[in-house]
């Protein structure tokens, strides 16, 4: 076994897999760049090696500085993690001659799988069910158009060196796939570097079930079941899950032979996922081969009780897998939600800056994979997920529950996030139901995320969260002033997001009776003023709820998703607020801002140009996204204030609609 690897990547990926190394005694390298030396990898592995500037082109792609580091640390192997190098053949071809072992699979499967063209006509050799389409490069719209009335619209044109969800796009009709051509091929050049597209038939409302594969050196190829991954934002997926509700144990076998026979055709030898489209018939086609760990890898460890690193780590040292096909058991059910640093109320946009706080949950069955810590720093130059949120539990039910608990509780400031939008995900009533497809998310947020406007299930949670916080705010004030005793019985007004309930609350011991017009709930907290999180017993279960406060007698809460803001008065101050006039809130939907820093990369509009809501005005760039920022409403462009190239503050106004 190796007495000390090297890990070539940053983030949550690189702590996973030194704590892997470190349960199995194997000293870890840890290397970074400027803008990561206080990086929480770097501060769990035992030693670190600086290896360029903060942009990855100059330090995680940079094959030639990280040999160097494992020549300067004599670390025998090097585990790639995902993203970056992972999936470079001449990363592990130049290891191999530098006589470091490359922790995955060899560089000629990597290249076999590393072209979505090439692939599949690997994978159709193999006996593998692939997507209906043209497996060659589309030259120009004509052609392309030939195509697409060959094999029947709707179609997906498709980056073939692509990746990440980047160089895709739908089209419907002639008119669409000329426009989605030149766009696909220009994503593709600039992400790639290679403008080959090919086209394939789109799949209706389908899902995304994987295969977990493991092989090693002595020609044993095991499958682990899948994973469903059909919740996804822009082709990328945000919750994945491990087993699919979906499958049944025929078509799963059926997966899980061809996924072995497509690994057995490239000499697969290491940990590696065989995706897979799946209609409404439970027909299966082949998407890609990902020869590498991948993001959503621990649903398929807590379902199967294996460590998928510790397997990588064993194979590459030359070790035979421990155990057959027939030994691989699938027990209970996992999900995972990414946690992001993005605003899901502004059209996901990327967030910068410090985690003010951060708090992840615990409690049975939950795994929090994380590379941050409270005080660091979330950059532009990286991946800006914050952590993944797994729950595992005896069935899909409990798995949620638990996750939602998770969710609940998953304390994080300074940047926004999008904890509330996957904790909305989860309570939805269709994500219960295990009616899943990739157009999930479009179809049950269409307006995107934002606070339901009706009453829901969770507003009476609120409401008793909201008469607690502010009856406990009291009560701290009361012994500050030296006065002994509560009021046995107080009135209240809460205004949930406007929506004024009255309340009134009653001691029963430590409790309170909370009586509203919605009924009279029993409840307890002990929550303080300042924690970042109220749990509270609500009759006999126990709920959580985020509490922040705001000016006045306010809170700003949470709980399954739903988002609001609380008031709570005396009857008196109600009374008072009412004879005050309203105050108008000022209009900023006037003004376009910049959410985030970036850079002005397009404007799509001139000056005068007429716009409805919706409509896309610029495009920005930031973290590697393209992001384009729409018309709130109707209007006619008044002012352009910033020019394509521009480099922007957040905050700084690119425009004015009137
Ligand atoms: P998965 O199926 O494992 O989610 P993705 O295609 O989403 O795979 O990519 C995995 C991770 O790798 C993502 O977090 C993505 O940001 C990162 N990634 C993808 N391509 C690159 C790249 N060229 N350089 C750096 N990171 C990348
Ligand atoms: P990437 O390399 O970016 O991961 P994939 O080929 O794996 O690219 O596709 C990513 C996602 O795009 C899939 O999970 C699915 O949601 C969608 N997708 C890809 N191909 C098709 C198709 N033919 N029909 C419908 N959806 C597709
Ligand atoms: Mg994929």
């Amino acid at each position: 076994m190796f007495k000390k690897i090297l890990i070539a990547n940053r983030g949550e990926i690189a702590c996973r897999v030194i704590r892997t190394a470190r349960r199995m005694g194997i000293a870890t390298v840890a290397v970074y760049s400027e803008a990561d030396a206080e990086a929480l990898h770097v501060r769990a592995a035992d030693e670190a090696v600086a290896i360029g500037p903060a942009p990855s082109a100059e330090s995680y792609l940079r094959i030639d500085r990280i040999v160097e580091a494992c020549r300067r640390t004599g670390a025998e192997a090097v585990h790639p993690g995902y993203g970056f190098l992972s999936e470079r053949a001449e990363f592990a071809a130049s290891l191999h001659e530098a006589g470091v072992a490359f922790i995955g699979p060899s560089p000629a499967a990597i290249a076999a799988m590393g072209d979505k063209i090439e692939s599949k006509k690997l994978a159709v050799a193999a006996g593998v069910s692939t997507v209906p389409g043209h497996l060659g490069v589309v030259g120009n719209p004509e052609h392309a158009a030939r195509i697409a009335r060959d094999i029947g619209y709707p179609v997906m044109l498709k980056a073939s060196a692509g990746g990440g969800g980047k160089g895709m796009r739908i089209a419907r009709s002639d008119a669409e796939l000329r426009e989605g051509f030149a766009s696909a091929r220009n994503e593709a050049r600039a992400s790639f570097g290679d403008d080959r597209v090919f086209i394939e038939k789109y799949i209706e409302e389908p899902r995304h079930i994987e295969i977990q594969l493991v092989g090693d050196r002595h020609g044993n190829i095991v499958h682990l079941g899948e994973r469903e991954c059909s919740i996804q934002r822009r082709h990328q997926k945000v919750v994945e899950e491990a087993p699919s509700p979906f499958l049944d144990d025929v078509t799963r076998a059926a997966m899980g032979a061809q996924a072995v026979a497509l690994a057995r055709a490239v000499g697969y030898q290491s940990a590696g996922t065989v995706e897979f489209i799946v209609d409404r018939d439970r027909n299966f086609y082949f998407l890609e081969m990902n020869t590498r760990l991948q993001v959503e890898h621990p649903v398929t460890e807590c379902v199967t009780g294996l460590d998928l690193v510790e397997l990588m780590i064993r194979i590459a040292a030359g070790e035979e897998l421990p155990f057959g096909q027939d030994d691989v058991r699938l027990e209970g059910w996992a999900i995972e939600a990414r946690v992001y640093a993005e605003d899901p109320e502004r059209n996901f946009l990327p967030s910068i800056g410090r985690l003010v706080r951060y708090r992840p949950p615990d409690g049975d069955g939950i795994r929090v994979d994380t590379g941050v810590y409270e005080g660091a720093e979330i950059t532009l130059y990286y991946d800006p997920m914050i952590a993944k949120l797994v729950a595992a539990g005896r069935d899909r039910a409990e798995a949620t529950g638990r996750l939602q608990n998770a969710l609940d509780a998953f304390a994080i400031s300074g940047v926004r996030h999008n904890v509330a939008f996957l904790a909305a995900i989860t309570a939805s009533e269709r994500f219960a139901a295990g009616q899943l497809s990739t157009d999930f998310i479009g179809q049950e947020f269409p307006h995107g995320f934002a606070p339901p406007t009706e009453p829901v299930a969770a507003d009476r949670v609120l409401l008793v969260a909201a008469a607690l916080a502010e009856t406990r705010l009291h009560a701290a004030e009361v012994a500050r002033d030296g006065a002994v005793c509560e009021p046995a019985e107080r009135q209240l007004i809460v205004l949930l997001d406007k929506r004024a309930h009255a309340a009134t609350l009653r001691a029963e011991g430590a409790a309170f009776l909370v009586e509203t017009g919605g009924g009279s709930t029993l409840a307890a907290t002990d929550w303080r003023p300042g924690q970042p999180v109220m749990h509270l017993r609500v009759e006999d279960r126990i709920a959580t709820v985020q509490i922040e406060r705001l000016p006045g007698r306010a809170f700003r809460l949470v709980h399954r998703g739903v988002i609001r803001e609380a008031r709570v008065l005396t009857p008196r101050a109600a009374e008072l607020l009412q004879m005050m006039p309203a105050k108008q809130p000022v209009d900023t939907s006037r003004l376009v801002l910049s959410p985030m820093p970036g850079l002005l990369t397009q404007v799509i509009v001139a000056e005068g140009q007429e716009v409805k809501a919706g409509e896309a005005l610029v495009v920005v760039e930031a973290m590697k996204m393209e992001n384009v920022l729409r018309a709130e409403r109707d209007g006619h462009i008044a002012k352009l204030r910033a020019r394509p190239g521009d480099s922007l503050a957040v905050d700084q106004v690119i425009l004015e609609l009137e």
